[in-house]
């Protein structure tokens, strides 16, 4: 039997909604058919591609013909959509972050169950190259065992657009880009996390966070400082990790980057005393260029689906959600947890996370 072809309709067809098509056009069995939008001028664009457009989100749901609701619209608006969608029937992608609260989503989840449909989150940065070169070189243990870990992105730009500075649409950067890097955090690590202190950064005068670190120490005893900010005019490495047996660094999406580690053909040589400053140091001489190798960052061959491909091999029965609403739940209790703990200024010990 010929495998059917799942009707998906973009609500939100801002910049990531619009981007979803160019995302979507390779699925085979997933297709564009429409968009609803509550500005005028983002229908136009979605009628001059070529997409049917929607007067109201009622209109979409009442559609039989639609499979699928993609949502895209500002974070405070996701759950609404996916609660209403998921009782009309369809099947919903929703954008990150998926509820701007735990609780919310655990709402969504109910509603998916109760209506045996499939809601999943496009959590896309699993797909990242330079996240998947570090799961490699920590599940292969390429420096040894990791015990520390820092991964950032920095811009000088400040918070982008309107909606993203405001608290109301769930705005700031711990729910934008913050969202992505805890979910690869907790991806990096079977262990639970055990401690989080954090600070949010507010330069800007937003009244959201335009920053934040965040400490976190899992109960096998890996540490990691997770950092995102909007005021740096020069950027430390995207991923900075350090094993028993050697450190790895991707300085940017270019993939740039080198992993140096203990050479174990060689004896390890005495380092020479290093003229630092106004001093002499052994302790932080470089180690010798013999004791060590430099091993190229490789990009490990990938047979995982695509997130669409996924998606609808999930709703056909054939495969487990990639990304699951588990997972999901458990960066957002991260999250309500960072925000906690830098209001509270302590670290927040003991946790069941
Ligand atoms: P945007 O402001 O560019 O677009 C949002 C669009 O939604 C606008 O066109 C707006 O008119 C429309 N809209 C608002 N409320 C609506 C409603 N109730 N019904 C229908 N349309 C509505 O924002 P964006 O940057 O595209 O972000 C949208 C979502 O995508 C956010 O949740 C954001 O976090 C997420 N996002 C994800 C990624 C990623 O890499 N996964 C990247 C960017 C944005």
């Amino acid at each position: 039997m010929e495998q059917k072809t799942y009707s998906l309709v973009i609500v939100g067809f801002g910049g990531m909604g619009s981007y979803h098509v160019q995302l979507i056009e390779p699925s085979e069995h997933l297709a564009v058919t429409g968009v609803y939008d509550l500005v005028d001028y983002r229908m136009e664009l979605a009628a001059a591609k070529g997409f049917k457009t929607y007067d109201s989100l009622e209109a979409v749901l009442s559609d039989e013909t639609v499979d699928v609701v993609l949502i895209a619209t500002p974070n405070d608006v996701h759950k609404t959509i996916a609660i209403q969608a998921l009782k009309s029937g369809k099947h919903v992608i929703c954008e990150k972050p998926v509820t701007i609260n735990s609780a919310d989503l655990l709402d969504i989840i109910a509603v998916a169950k109760e209506e045996d449909r499939i809601f999943m989150v496009h959590q896309n940065r699993r797909w990242d190259e330079d996240f998947l070169i570090i799961q490699d070189i920590i599940q292969k243990k390429k420096i040894g065992e990791v015990f520390h870990l820092e991964s950032r992105v920095q811009g000088a730009n400040g918070i982008p657009g309107d909606w993203r500075q405001l608290k109301a649409y769930g705005g700031g950067m711990l729910l934008d880009w913050g969202v992505h890097l805890l979910d690869q955090l907790l991806l990096l690590t079977g262990s639970k996390i055990d401690s989080v202190s954090s600070e949010l950064s507010t330069i800007l005068g937003t009244e959201v966070d335009d920053g934040f670190t965040g400490f976190i120490r899992f109960k096998d005893g890996l540490t990691a400082v997770i950092e995102v900010g909007t005021t740096n005019f020069i950027k430390l490495p995207r991923w900075y990790v350090k094993g028993t047996e050697g450190t790895a660094i991707i300085r940017d999406w270019d993939l740039s980057g080198e992993i140096v580690v203990n050479n174990p053909d060689v004896v390890k040589v005495e380092p020479k005393p290093i003229q630092a400053g106004q001093g002499l140091t052994k302790t932080m001489a470089p180690p010798s260029e013999e004791s060590t190798l430099r091993l190229p960052i490789e990009n490990p061959e990938s047979t995982k689906q695509s997130f669409y491909e996924n998606f609808v091999s999930v709703i056909e029965g054939k495969s487990k959600p990639l990304v699951k609403n588990e997972e999901v739940h458990r960066v957002l209790r991260l999250i309500e947890t960072i925000f906690e703990a830098a209001e509270k200024q302590v670290i927040l010990k003991g946790l069941e996370l």
